[in-house]
């Protein structure tokens, strides 16, 4: 099942990029196999997935304690900053960064295990109130706030859009954020670059590939839905 999901993803993704005009290297897909087994991501692994992201640090560190070293790890949930520490000596990149304090916190375990953590700042493009990021206004401010610490680089944004029925409601959204990446690497800040954009799930990343997104995060396409009570055991 993982197989064929996963080839049709990448026919959508390769379609995608063409209508859009752009290299199918352009786009990386990120697995999302929260609350799933890793034999799961296994097979996925085996298909030739290397970036796999979960929302949740002890579920990622227990997965990443028994996956291939050659995985890489990307977390993509709301952080919190006494967790920072368990991620820190492995974590390939955290798109979730929307504070100062926690980049901070970051930056100072980063330090510890003597590396530079990329970071993605997450923006609340849709200014949902259920949802983390921040608003895009305010979004300069914090990048050269963050552009100071030295265990951290800031590689670009996220944002989760709204879910919605109709993938292209949220072309809007992934227009806008495009277009602000675009604005805030004119400006030239020392230590941050705008190589990556995070956005589409599922239910929109072809639309989010056409508006373009740099990084797909995939799960219920690849893995199935998602069954939450029985993963709270
Ligand atoms: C769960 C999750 C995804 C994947 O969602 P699907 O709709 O299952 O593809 C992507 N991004 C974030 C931040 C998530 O929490």
């Amino acid at each position: 099942m993982i197989e064929e999901n996963l080839k049709q993803i990448e026919e959508n993704i390769q379609a995608a990029c063409k209508r859009a005009g752009r290299e199918r290297s352009e786009v990386t897909l990120i697995a999302v196999g929260k609350t799933k087994p890793v034999d799961l991501l296994n097979e996925a692994f085996a298909c030739g997935c290397r970036e796999f992201g979960e929302n949740k640090v002890q579920e990622m560190t227990e997965k990443q304690e028994l996956m291939s070293e050659e995985t890489h790890w990307h977390m993509i949930g709301h952080l919190q900053r006494n967790k920072v520490k368990y991620l820190a000596p492995y974590v390939t990149l955290i798109h979730s960064v929307d504070t100062y304090r926690l980049a901070e916190e970051i930056s100072i375990h980063a330090q510890k295990n003597h590396r530079v953590i990329p970071v993605l700042i997450e923006v609340n493009i849709a200014e949902e109130e259920s949802k983390f990021g921040i608003a895009a206004e305010d979004t300069i401010e914090l990048i050269r706030q963050v552009a100071e610490l030295k265990g951290v680089k800031v590689k670009g944004l996220m944002t989760i859009a709204p879910y919605v029925e109709d993938p292209e409601e949220n072309r809007h959204y992934f227009r806008q954020i495009k277009q602000l990446s675009v604005d805030i690497d004119g400006k030239n800040i020392d230590n941050v670059d705008m190589s990556i954009l995070s956005m589409g799930m599922t239910g929109d990343y072809t639309v989010a590939i056409e508006e373009g997104a740099t990084m797909v995060r995939v799960g219920t396409g690849i893995f199935g839905e998602r069954n939450y009570l029985k993963s709270i055991q």
